[in-house]
């Protein structure tokens, strides 16, 4: 199949109905102002509507429109640094509950989906997390260990030899099993999300984007695209999307693209051969992969970062193809049906970031884990707003870093990622070489 005669929209998007619809104008004044209708904004529009605050959340685009309709679906504990890195910078206590909030918004997501009866395909499947080289497993299993007794994160070691039950590859040494980690389809659960935003009475507004937003006695005037908003309280939910609107918050997010292929509809038995207990799947290398069957089973969703500098999802589709092959042989000739990418927010520390600034929330920076992370954040700063003890977070009064003369253009980007896929791809060739 030619590439062009790839789709270049989410798979996602392909199982949605129509968008609900929504109200066209915004209201001259509002409780609270979000900008940005992905799962950030939408789970903080439930909750301060909830709350009974008048709420308006805004999106420059449709809802959804960002990285919340077009990621992998895969849900972890969302926490990058080790608890080991956390403890040197900020102390045991500080650590454990930075730590904490990963395992919080994992079994958060769990509770939310049951108690509200979401229609999204979330199931508890497990993550097999794989070891491109030897060295990379004895780590894996070593840290697996480690998170078990200090963290009681469920997980165990896979060796190589055992591998095919968890992941139909040999391209990997091994690897570890997160028993607690879940997929869903990121389509439904924002659809779903904005159905209960809209339920608890909150407008959501499209194609609006937020031009302004200035200070007015003790709230603030937003200028949007369809009009001028007084609101009392505003919550920045723009994530890998934040511009010079928010250039306080432009200066400590990092958008990096993320990538993604979905392959044609295939026979039951290759998906049964390639993820034989459904687990959602990635592996150690720097530039990470993750892939995992669609809910239905029929096709394969493969995900990365392939080249350096961004480029577009038909050119990311190629090389993402020849990776997915090079794990997954069984896959040579199979043809591909969408491609489509999206952009996440890094910090500089690796974590997600919420606080006030300026008088203004702001919830973000969730490193390419937001899926439980980022609707978790979205609440708890509507708890805030809504003056709650509950809305505290370990996170709150962390510093948000950035550096000098960085300005939201992260021209350091290409050189690094150049470098870290060029030293994963050696690492896994040499690997394999000597086996
Ligand atoms: C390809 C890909 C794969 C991913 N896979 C996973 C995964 O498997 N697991 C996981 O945990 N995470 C994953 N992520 C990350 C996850 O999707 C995000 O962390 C999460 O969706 C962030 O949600 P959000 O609401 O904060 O931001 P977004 O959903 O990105 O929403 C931000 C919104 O702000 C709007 N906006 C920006 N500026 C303005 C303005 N001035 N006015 C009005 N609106 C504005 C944008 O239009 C956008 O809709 C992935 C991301 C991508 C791109």
């Amino acid at each position: 199949m030619p590439l062009s005669s790839i789709r270049q929209t989410p798979f996602w998007h392909d199982q949605l109905g129509p968008m609900p619809t929504l109200q066209e104008r915004p209201s001259a004044r509002v409780d609270v102002l979000i900008v940005g209708a992905g799962y950030t904004g939408l789970s903080a529009a439930l909750t301060t509507a909830r709350g009974g605050r008048s709420t308006l959340v805004v999106d420059a685009e449709d809802p959804g429109y960002g990285c919340s309709s077009r990621n992998g679906g895969q849900i972890s504990t969302s926490v990058k640094p080790s608890l080991e890195k956390l403890t040197a910078k900020f102390g045991f206590e500080r650590a454990r509950g930075i730590r904490a909030e990963g395992a919080n918004a994992l079994r958060w997501i769990g509770e939310f989906v049951s108690r509200e009866g979401l229609d999204c395909d979330f199931r508890r499947v497990g993550r097999f997390h794989a070891a491109h080289t030897p060295g990379h497993y004895e780590e894996l299993a070593r840290d697996a260990e480690t998170l078990r007794h200090q963290e009681g994160i469920e997980s165990f070691a896979v060796p190589r030899v055992e591998q095919r039950r968890q992941l139909g590859t040999d391209a990997y040494f091994g690897g570890v099993v997160f028993s607690a980690h879940c997929s869903l389809h990121p389509g439904k659960f924002h659809r779903e999300l904005l159905r209960l935003a809209l339920g608890a009475g909150a407008q959501v507004v499209g194609q609006c984007r937020v031009q302004g937003i200035a200070r007015n006695g003790s709230g603030f005037r937003v200028e949007t695209a369809k009009g001028v908003v007084e609101a009392r309280d505003v919550i920045v939910a723009t994530n890998g999307y934040t511009t010079a609107l928010t250039p306080w918050l432009q200066r400590r997010v990092i958008p990096i693209g993320s990538y993604i292929i979905a392959t044609e509809e295939l026979p039951e038995a290759t998906i049964d051969e390639l993820f034989p207990g459904d687990r959602i799947a990635s592996d150690t290398c720097k530039v990470v992969y993750y892939y995992r069957a669609s809910p239905d089973r029929r096709r394969v969703l493969f995900g990365g970062r392939v080249s350096a500098s961004e480029t577009t999802a038909l050119a990311g589709a190629a090389r993402l193809r020849q990776d997915m092959c090079r794990i997954f042989p069984q896959l040579e000739g199979v043809a591909l049906s969408h491609a489509w990418s999206g952009t996440v927010a890094y910090s500089f520390d690796e974590l997600a970031h919420t606080g006030v600034q300026d008088g203004i929330h702001y919830a973000m920076g969730y490193c390419g884990s937001g899926v439980s992370m980022a609707p978790y954040l979205g609440m708890r700063a509507g708890q805030k707003v809504l003056g709650l003890a509950e809305g505290q977070t370990g996170f709150d009064g962390l510093p948000f870093p950035t550096r000098p003369l960085y300005r939201g253009k992260p021209w350091f980007l290409p050189a690094a990622v150049a470098w870290y896929r060029w030293k994963d791809q050696r690492q896994f060739r040499k690997a394999l070489q000597m086996t």
